[in-house]
């Protein structure tokens, strides 16, 4: 019998020599729902002129017997266009209720099936990042030590080595990083898309660190409701991106739990102007110019949070202009008595607006976007 500490050096030494060797696409051996199973993929293995499905090996469970396997779509056009050809990502449900990027994946996919043969260059889809967040319907990672805690996945990128001893949810950052995308070498521009969270309803909108080069086109070509200039999250996908110069835009497309087809058409019809603008599948129109009139460009998101337990009644919904003190929600108590009522400290125009009444104190029952002059938000700010 080995002891764990041995399988680990064969582990740890294995990966060595497999790191040295000339990468290629790793096949585990495993076929599910007739498609592959694989834990690293290289491009230059990917049938040419065609959309392939593979499973990525993401992570492992706590029985030991089935780990995660993430979907992954790969569109790529013919081979003469491998080196030239610019590649984009597209990832969701990062956040496991987070569900209309799911759709919009799945679209842009059925479209670039049809396309493949004329593609030039390659994209890269992930429709559902964090199976066992959404497995339990919910935001984060479930990981059962300790009696059971929650990740945000979207806040590890690139996640941490397996092989050092990584938890599943790092693990699975890290296989994505390093074994779908490359460490960055498969991905020039990623979109990764979201919605708000459960609870709140919203519109589509972005963030966008637009001090890269390309962000601020990228968010532009999205025509969204609401474009808010914004730093980053350190350890999400879009700013580890952004942080390796790889232009990225989170995404945000409505209410979590929802399925809105008006903003996935939105989204899917972005992705073809985008797919123009990388020349990935061009048209013959020329450069786009988007459409901004009914874009709403805004520095800072301001968090409206209730002071007490109790029953939010919003009295705005999403896209309201509001002038400032503006009342935006009552909060009452199990007597319907009203313990207070929330305001917009500032005029702006609302991006998040409660929909579950439900509140504890400080919860942000809604939240306002504005501009501002302070250099300390030039790049953006959340309050
Ligand atoms: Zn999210």
């Amino acid at each position: 019998m080995l002891l764990a500490s041995s399988w680990r050096r064969i582990v740890t030494v294995t990966a060595a020599l497999l790191q040295t060797a000339k990468a290629v696409t790793n096949f585990t051996g495993d076929v599910l729902n007739g498609i592959p199973v694989i834990s690293y993929l290289d491009l230059n293995d990917v049938p040419p002129a065609a959309m392939t499905r593979y499973y990525l090996y993401g992570s492992e469970l706590n029985a030991g017997v089935i780990p995660l396997h993430i979907p992954i779509f790969v569109a790529r056009g013919p081979a003469d266009t491998f080196e030239s050809g610019k590649k984009l990502s597209i990832s969701a449900a990062v956040h496991g209720d987070e569900l209309n990027g799911v759709r919009v994946v799945q679209r842009v996919f059925e479209e670039l099936e049809t396309k493949a043969a004329s593609l030039n260059g390659t994209v890269i889809g992930i429709p559902t990042i964090n199976l066992p967040g959404i497995y339990l319907n919910q935001r984060n990672f479930f990981t059962s030590s300790s009696s059971g805690f929650l990740t945000n996945v979207n806040r590890i990128f690139p996640g941490e080595d397996p092989l050092e001893g990584a938890s599943a949810p790092d693990s699975l950052a890290y296989n994505i990083w390093n074994h779908v995308w490359g460490n960055t070498s498969n991905v020039d521009v990623a979109l990764d898309l979201h919605t708000m969270s459960t609870g709140s309803d919203a519109p589509l909108w972005c963030y966008a660190d637009v001090r890269l080069p390309y962000v601020e086109r990228l968010a532009k070509l999205l025509e969204p409701d609401i474009l808010k200039i914004d730093e980053g999250e350190p350890g999400s996908i879009e700013t580890t991106f952004v942080d390796a110069e790889i232009p990225a835009i989170t995404v945000e497309i409505g209410a979590a739990k929802q399925w809105r087809t008006d903003y996935q058409d939105r989204v899917v019809t972005f992705i073809e102007r985008l797919l123009d603008d990388l020349r990935i599948a061009p048209s013959d129109s020329g450069p786009y110019e988007p459409d901004l009139s009914d874009t709403w460009t805004a520095m800072v998101y301001h968090n409206l949070p209730a002071l007490h337990g109790g029953f939010a009644e919003t009295l705005v919904k999403v896209l309201d202009d509001v002038v400032e003190g503006q009342e935006v929600a009552i909060i009452r108590n199990a007597w319907g008595d009203v313990l207070e009522v929330v305001k917009s400290p500032k005029a702006g125009k609302m991006l998040r607006v409660a929909t579950d009444p439900a509140t504890e104190p400080g919860r942000s029952v809604a939240a306002v976007t504005y501009n501002t002059t302070d250099p300390d938000c030039a790049a953006g700010c959340i309050i």
